[in-house]
């Protein structure tokens, strides 16, 4: 560690909160350089939903490198994307009825934003563009200002335009309807504002706070995109592929967005990758309009391939849904045994976690766990929520190994 606590003085590297250096990684598991093992429920933030090192695609990754298959084709055609594509639509697309256009925007969730923010402008030639309290949609420039943390925005330096803030589900009090208050905005009482081109949301925000919104409250929003012609952007680079229990977070809902981003747990293997999914009528771009050096890696391409065979298998998503009950029992025991927590369990299938009213408990907690060995990050506007997002394949006995770690450092904070 003291190389870092060096560097950190130079670099900003922020590995404070997890102090350790990892060697190893595989599963569930993680090493540090003293040998000590780790149970990951943080997964690359979500980047790493099918574990570390995954047998399958690593596999397919060394076959593909010893072939010497293609690593950089910019925006050629080659074997790797064509396979990806391909199984993008036999596994994921075509079995749901899903009628989209495969975009590559660029490397990371924040081009997938970006590019979605851009079509949705050039598609009905407005400028501004509705998002939520507590959202989190990236750092660059365009997807900062869709993001709802006043924090994250200062990094900016300047007033970021063309967004209009408006309360998520169960934002406000239970007196108060989060989306009467968005028509009465677009009915112009008060307001005045042109109507925006687009609604950007999370169905689980993820930085926020694990918030979900519930599925009337999507189907709303969606109602009322339709009804002034507003396109529905879901930002499904956190809740997507498998974390909240189905591929597309917005599934249980029944919602079509017009537009989905996606990347983090896309390559199912670390590796960057994003796709926007557009509606087809929505394909306006000329060829060359959105471009980018990265866009789509054929290494990623090779392990996303890999990834999405698992979607193949019918149990699969059953074991998801296993393991999301499992770990909602648990915390509900949690809040209900250890009343000090002064908590509730927040959020929905394997993106869920336990906020508490006691300032600064959140983070004590994840901090013990962690020297007891279980990675687990906090989320929300005062780092009020742990959050439990282990790998989607985790094996039963790894997560109550893990429930364990948590119970023993929750009881060691409020005794
Ligand atoms: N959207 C959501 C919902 C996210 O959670 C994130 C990353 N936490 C992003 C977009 C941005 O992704 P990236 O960091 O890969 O740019």
């Amino acid at each position: 560690m003291e190389v870092f606590d060096k560097l950190e003085s130079e670099v900003r590297s922020y590995c404070r909160n997890f102090p350790t250096v990892f060697t190893k990684s595989k599963g569930s598991k993680m090493w540090d350089e003293s040998g000590k093992e780790y149970i990951d429920f943080f997964s690359g933030a979500g980047a790493l939903n099918y574990g570390h090192n995954d047998p399958k695609m690593k596999q397919k990754l060394i076959e593909y490198i010893t072939d010497d298959g293609i690593t950089h084709s910019l925006d050629m055609a080659s074997t790797a994307k064509g396979q990806f594509l391909t199984k993008f639509y036999e596994a994921i697309l075509n079995p749901r009825n899903m009628d989209y256009k495969v975009m590559f925007p660029g490397p990371t969730g924040t081009n997938t934003v970006e590019s979605a923010l851009k079509l949705a402008r050039k598609v009905t030639g407005r400028t501004d563009v509705i998002s939520f309290t507590n959202g989190f949609h990236g750092m660059t420039i365009g997807s900062l200002s869709v993001t709802g943390n006043s924090f994250k925005r200062k990094g900016a330096g300047i007033p970021l335009h063309n967004s209009v803030t408006m309360p998520y589900d169960n934002f406000m009090d239970d007196n108060y309807d989060s989306l009467d208050y968005l028509e009465h905005f677009l009915e112009g009482s008060g307001s005045g504002v042109a109507i925006p081109a687009a609604v950007i949301l999370e169905t689980v925000q993820g930085e926020g706070g694990i918030n979900a919104a519930s599925s009337e409250w999507l189907q709303r929003v969606e109602k009322i995109c339709k009804q002034w012609d507003i396109l529905l952007i879901v930002d499904d680079v956190q809740a997507g592929i498998g974390r909240t229990g189905t591929f597309f977070s917005f599934e249980p809902a029944g919602i079509n967005p017009d537009i989905v981003c996606l990347s983090k747990s896309l390559s199912g293997y670390g590796l960057p990758l994003a796709v926007t999914l557009i509606r087809p009528d929505l394909d306006i771009w000329e060829p060359g309009e959105h471009n980018g050096t990265f866009r789509g890696n054929n290494h990623a391409f090779v392990t996303a391939t890999a990834a999405l065979e698992y979607w193949e298998d019918a149990n699969f998503e059953a074991g998801i849904k296993k393991k999301s009950k499992m770990v909602a029992d648990f915390l509900e025991s949690m809040v209900e045994n250890y009343p000090e927590l002064e908590g509730h369990v927040k959020g929905r299938g394997l993106m869920i976690g336990i906020s508490s009213s006691v300032e600064g408990l959140a983070e004590k907690v994840a901090a013990e766990a962690f020297s007891r060995g279980l990675i687990m990050e906090t989320a929300g506007p005062d780092d009020e929520v742990f959050k439990l997002f282990p790998a989607i394949n985790i094996d039963e006995d790894e997560l109550k190994a893990g429930f364990e770690i948590i119970e023993e450092s929750i009881k060691s904070m409020v005794k």
